[in-house]
């Protein structure tokens, strides 16, 4: 069988920034080895979001495996359950619940500052004693990341992400719904939200925060609502016998438990600029000992760019090439030739906007002996003379598998 692995950069992709000479982050970064890559194989765009969707990192990275989003999308609640072990029955409604901080009735930010997974747990703990019922129930994530699981929810309702409503007043952006039978759903989700608000104000773990200068978290804000999707596993597609996915990210994990690869977790994985490069890249190569296909997601450049932090974007691009990219490409060279690398990010986060956007995304694909395109170096733009130009939908899975 032949194998393969993505690495995935998530957010690398950018747009022209006037203090880097009006280059791309990935343009000015030092990335010797992901333009040797692009030199040595074939590269191209791939349009990552579909017509229609968001795009969010759920919606990205499910189509890059192939995924036709029409088909089987069902927001990235049941995605993320499944990475925590939640079983979602047919007759429930799953969302993304996060801790959010709201400051003069405007959201401050989508993270309640980035709470941690500790007090965040007696929080959502909290929240499932006072408000859940045999109905509604919260279950802990991580970070500010958690999820809501309601019994004959009605998915028909109009939830924006709270990331993407930064100073807005918090109720001209409540949930609506889309159709007259979600409207009890949308009423019921409505009033927990302003009771967590009631409930989260005064709690013990807020006073402190707050006395340290911490963000409260003081709502809640569910959204991606969804059903447990029906998602066929990518061997049963592909014809491969088992694979694997590395990430940090509990979206990411769930995504390859629907997709029948297994999650790989490495010590130190953090999906944050500081996460063990090294360690994931390992993890990876060792991975392809015994699988046929492995996802290597990091998150990092995705993180740098909601920061809009320029040079920190830089950084992590050139840790990925440096600590990713190159372990694994000189592993391949000297241990087995016969793997195929693809190398892509799932969706633009440009630092001057701070969040993602639906351009097509440049992307390598490369093997042992592939007769190479024109382009020599891996950006934004060298990609547009790629040789098979902007595909979409299961294309670019295909042809690394093919290859
Ligand atoms: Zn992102």
């Amino acid at each position: 069988m032949k194998k393969s692995i993505i690495i995935l950069a998530d957010g690398m992709a950018d747009e022209p920034i006037e203090t880097l000479g009006w280059k791309t982050p990935l343009q000015y970064a030092h990335t010797p080895y992901m333009d040797k890559l692009a030199k040595k194989g074939i590269t191209g765009k791939l349009q990552t979001i579909p017509k229609g969707f968001h795009p969010g990192s759920e919606v990205a990275n499910l189509s890059i495996l192939g995924y036709n989003l029409l088909q089987i999308y069902e927001g990235r609640g049941v995605l993320e359950a499944a990475s925590m072990g939640i079983a979602i029955l047919p007759n429930e409604l799953a969302m993304r619940c996060n801790l959010i901080c709201i400051e003069n009735n405007l959201i401050k930010n989508h993270s309640a500052g980035h709470i941690d997974t500790k007090e965040a747990n007696t929080l959502i703990c909290f929240l499932n004693k006072k408000l859940g019922s045999k109905q509604i129930k919260f279950h802990t994530g991580i970070s500010y990341r958690h999820l809501l699981v309601i019994k004959n929810g009605n998915k028909h309702i109009k939830c924006i992400p709270p990331h993407d409503v930064q100073f807005y007043p918090f109720y001209s952006v409540m949930i609506q719904a889309k159709i007259p039978e979600a409207e009890e759903t949308a009423n019921l989700i409505n009033n927990m939200i302003l009771n967590s608000q009631d409930l989260l104000k005064n709690h013990p773990i807020n006073q402190q925060r707050e006395i340290a200068g911490k963000d409260p978290a003081n709502s809640i804000w569910p959204w991606s609502p969804g059903y447990k999707p029906t998602i066929k596993t990518m061997q049963e597609t592909y014809g491969f016998k088992n694979g694997a996915v590395i990430s940090a990210v509990n979206l990411i994990q769930g995504i390859g438990i629907y997709a029948g690869l297994k999650n790989i977790f490495v010590k130190g994985a953090t999906g944050l600029y500081n996460t063990n490069y090294e360690g994931k890249a390992k993890a990876a190569i060792q991975a392809l000992k015994t699988n046929d296909f492995v996802y290597l997601h990091i998150e990092a450049s995705d993180e740098a760019g909601h920061e809009g932090n320029v040079m920190l974007k830089v950084k992590t691009i050139e840790n990925i090439d440096n600590y990713i990219v190159r372990p694994i490409y000189e592993t391949i060279e000297q241990c087995n030739k016969l793997i195929t690398i693809g190398i892509l990010p799932d969706h633009p986060t440009p630092c001057s906007i701070r969040t993602h956007t639906n351009k097509p995304v440049p992307f390598i694909i490369y093997k042992f002996g592939c007769t190479p395109d024109s382009v020599n170096e891996f950006n934004e733009f060298s990609v547009e003379n790629g040789i098979l130009g902007t595909l979409k939908g299961d294309f670019f899975i295909k042809k690394l598998f093919e290859l």
